[in-house]
């Protein structure tokens, strides 16, 4: 049915309309106020200033001429115990709406000497918020008028988003969004109209963009297969019970598991929030059946892995592989050929995994750990070796890269919010050059318990241009201030992996009291006994950086504490981290002070070019639609549904766009 705009409004309105490329009701309503104007009531004061007061007429309205066919009206009005002339220039066409005993909202400038209010706003007692359309040749009242017009004629019988979704974030149905949004009655209104203006998009966006992947790039595959009652009795052997979100991202993995095309799925958990557990209990429950691969970026990292999982895996028959760089030779060659017989479960290693001549036989599901640590190049390349793999990805830093491809791309987010239980807060400090002297105290303090204490520094060598603290330096300082009370230990990135091995291992069986280090502390490490962590130099680095060196400590039950040092002036970009200790607020933060010009080129296919949402601000949005359309594609299907219908014409119109742009 058409409701074209000259059939039920006036004809200079229409008129304009028109121009404006509004051609019926219905895109009359989707056109939505350029910004609201905001009057909060007062009592009336005689003071000579600006108000905004509601009352009563209590006199007829004069019209009077002026030079210039310039036009103004006038009466009284009853405003609590007062009553004030109200005097309105150019207002004359609202003569016949003012009568007597109306309630009014008005806003004006009040003129004590002649006791007068010159008003520039009139309306509605209710409403004291004014949308405004700026159309050069309409008023806004008229745009009122000829909106609540069409709100009136329309009928809004079927929503675009589906029903339970609409409870689900308890948004309003078209008609309230349109009443919300053209008519406020309060700023709720607003935001509620907004909300689901914004969802709708991103409902449809992610739609659009999963279902164009889903039917154009994905390979069907064999769901893999598991037995869970032997998942469940290795659950029962870990040393720990897992937290309410380990286990949801478990049953994630395993309901990805199931599907028939490969998935790739992003668990964000923050540092010290157990992803590691979650990937291994995937491990154990394919390692018979298929050949699968675990990723870390630095040996010591991939070392530890290698060896949780031996531990954990001791008692059941899976034969596990670690290969890296300091891999050579026949070690290395019997390790390669065991891969491509199928004689290893599971490779655990670093970068060397996807050296060319690494090749397996049956690999379907690949993990990597501290993936913002990695290129897209190589996360393609270990793709490559796999047979249709699923791809598990583990990040406790999302960059921003990363958070937008789960936004633009298919890949599914895990997230682990919660920590083990009993873990306290990092009591975390920051601090100029001057008040390091109190910090050897405290180092003191924990050595004294039995602790351990990470002191990390931004470079190794003396650089000419930059004023750094040299690692070596500093080690030398601090082995001198605690000769014969504790060892130190030297980690940096120019020791070869077994001298790495070597340190890291002293550390771990708490041989060393102290390790000086440079980032390549930075991932993963896990050395529970470790309750203190000071960060030199602390302005080199972002951060996120620093959020994950301090979950270097904090890894028990016991108090930690982390200290970043830095110059004076430095200080206060860090203060952020004394009281934010949540990786998703750290890179939302990063997020924002880059902005969104990161992730799109300027013309970037459709992406980006949203009319109500904002890429950055409402990026939780864009999260929450983006699992709802995953499930709505894998749980109703498009097909079926009638109660799907609109949303997939929309889909259907938002994916012709992309593939238009694609062809260009
Ligand atoms: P990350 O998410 O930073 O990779 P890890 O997987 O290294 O964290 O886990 C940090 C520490 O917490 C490890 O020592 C691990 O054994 C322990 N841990 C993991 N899950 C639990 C749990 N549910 N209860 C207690 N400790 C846990
Ligand atoms: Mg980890």
């Amino acid at each position: 049915m058409d409701y074209k705009v000259e059939r039920y409004l006036g004809e200079k309105v229409s008129k304009e309309l028109i121009k404006n490329h509004i051609f019926d009701l219905f895109s009359l309503l989707n056109y939505f106020p350029k910004r609201y104007e905001f009057f909060t009531l007062k009592e009336f004061t005689d003071n000579k200033e600006t108000q905004t007061i509601k009352g009563v007429i209590v006199s007829d309205i004069v019209i009077r001429k002026h030079q210039r066919n310039l036009k103004s009206i006038s009466f009284k009005f009853k405003t609590g115990e007062h009553i004030v002339s109200v005097v309105s220039f150019g207002r004359d066409y609202l003569l016949d709406k003012l009568y007597p005993e109306l309630a009014l909202v008005i806003n004006g400038n009040y003129d004590k000497k002649v006791f007068n209010i010159n008003a520039i706003f009139i309306n509605d007692y209710k409403d004291h918020i004014k949308p405004i359309y700026n159309f050069s040749e309409l008023y806004d009242y008229q745009v009122t008028q000829a909106l609540r017009k069409a709100l009136r004629t329309l009928e809004f019988k079927e929503e675009t988003i589906p029903e339970s979704y609409l409870k689900k974030y308890k948004l309003p149905s078209d008609y309230e969004t349109f009443r919300c949004l053209h008519f406020p009655e309060t700023v709720l209104d607003i935001n509620q109209g907004k909300r689901k203006l914004k969802y709708q998009e991103a409902l449809i966006f992610q739609l659009a963009v999963n279902y164009h992947i889903r039917t154009k790039f994905k390979a069907k595959i064999k769901p893999l297969a598991y037995d869970l009652t032997k998942i469940r009795g290795f659950i029962e052997t870990l040393p720990f019970g897992l937290t309410e979100d380990q286990k949801k991202a478990v049953n994630q993995l395993f309901l990805d598991f199931k599907s028939d095309y490969p998935i790739e799925r992003l668990i964000e958990g923050d540092v010290g929030s157990g992803k590691t557990v979650v990937v291994a209990i995937a491990f154990f429950a394919l390692a018979k059946n298929y050949q699968g691969v675990l990723m870390a970026p630095t040996e010591i990292l991939a070392r530890q892995h290698y060896q949780t999982l031996s531990n954990l895996f001791a008692d059941y028959p899976i034969q596990l592989e670690f290969l890296s760089s300091s891999v050579t030779g026949k070690k290395r060659a019997a390790i390669l050929e065991k891969l491509i017989n199928k004689e290893v479960d599971i490779l655990v290693g670093t970068h060397a995994v996807i050296q060319p001549d690494v090749a397996f036989k049956d690999l379907r599901y690949i993990v990597i750990d501290e993936e913002q640590r990695f290129g897209v190049e190589q996360k393609k390349t270990l793709k490559d070796k796999g047979n249709n793999s699923h791809l598990i990805t583990l990040s406790a830093t999302p960059i921003p890269k990363s958070l937008a491809a789960t936004i633009l791309q298919d890949v599914r987010i895990a997230k682990i919010k919660t920590k083990p239980a009993l873990r306290k807060k990092i009591i975390t400090r920051v601090l100029n050059d001057r008040e390091v002297s109190g910090l050897i105290q405290k180092m003191n303090e924990e050595l004294n318990q039995g602790r351990q204490v990470y002191i990390v520094v931004p470079l190794i060598e003396e650089s000419e241009n930059l004023d750094v603290k040299n690692a070596l330096d500093i080690y030398n300082k601090f082995k001198d201030l605690f000769t014969g009370f504790t060892e130190v230990g030297l980690l940096h990135g120019k020791l070869s992996a077994s001298e790495k091995n070597q340190v890291t291992t002293a550390f771990a069986e708490n041989k060393l009291g102290i390790l000086v280090s440079t980032t390549v502390v930075e991932v993963g490490i896990d050395i529970k006994n470790a309750t203190m962590m000071v960060v030199l130099d602390a302005n080199r680095f972002g951060l996120s950086t620093l959020h994950q060196l301090r979950g270097r400590v904090g890894r028990n039950d016991l108090q930690c504490f982390c200290y970043y040092v830095s110059k004076k002036e430095e200080c206060e970009r860090l203060k952020v981290l004394e009281e934010v200790d949540d990786c998703f607020l750290l890179s939302e933060y990063d997020l924002k002070a880059r902005g969104p010009g990161q992730f799109f080129g300027t013309k970037q296919t459709g992406f980006g070019n949203f009319l109500f949402l904002d890429f950055v601000a409402d990026f939780k949005i864009l999260e929450l639609a983006k699992t709802d359309a995953l499930e709505i594609l894998d749980f109703y299907g498009l097909n079926q549904s009638e109660s799907l219908r609109k949303l997939k014409f929309e889909m259907q119109k938002v994916i012709t766009n992309f593939t238009k742009d694609d062809i260009i």
